[in-house]
């Protein structure tokens, strides 16, 4: 399974709900938390495969500890009160830059489970950054796109030399 590099246009598109729980959805969470373990990645969403749905697959802690894979299916995410906070962010689409984004410091979300069952969890820390980075993904938001534009156009000059 390939990870696509921006500027493929697909890492720019809105992605679809996932209608149903089916075994090729199952399959496809599968063989991403492969690519994403392969590529040392912790997070990844399934445009970034060429796949337009609104998935994603999160192992946050798993370079420190055990592996926790998690599948986050139709995720929706609001943010809880309190301050944002600053994280440095990388993405497997943009590879060999990293971006210092601010974003939510606490976040709810509510998604599906890979057996369809409506799921809520409150997250914090690297793990409420690294879910909103996947959810921009779906929704075609690259890292840059939360950049000021002074930072941005560093970063992309980053990028492309990079
Ligand atoms: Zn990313």
């Amino acid at each position: 399974m390939d990870i696509l590099s921006w500027p493929d246009d697909r890492l720019s598109a809105v992605c679809a709900e996932v209608t149903e729980i089916t075994p090729e959805v199952r399959d496809l969470a599968a063989q991403m938390l492969k690519a994403m373990y392969a590529a040392k990645g912790r997070g990844l969403a399934a445009p970034q495969v060429g796949v337009m749905q609104r998935l994603f697959v999160m192992d946050a802690g798993w370079k420190e500890g055990s592996p926790t894979p998690q599948v986050f299916v139709n995720p929706v995410v609001t943010a809880l009160p309190g301050a944002d906070v600053i994280q440095t962010e990388g993405c497997l689409s943009l590879r060999g830059v990293l971006a210092d984004v601010t974003r939510p410091g606490a976040v709810s979300v509510t998604w599906t489970d890979l057996d369809g069952r409506a799921r809520q969890a409150e997250f914090d820390g690297f793990e409420a950054a690294c879910i909103q980075h996947e959810v921009d993904h779906l929704d075609g938001v690259l890292i840059f796109d939360r950049l000021e534009q002074a930072e941005r156009d560093a970063f992309l000059a980053a990028y492309e030399a990079a």
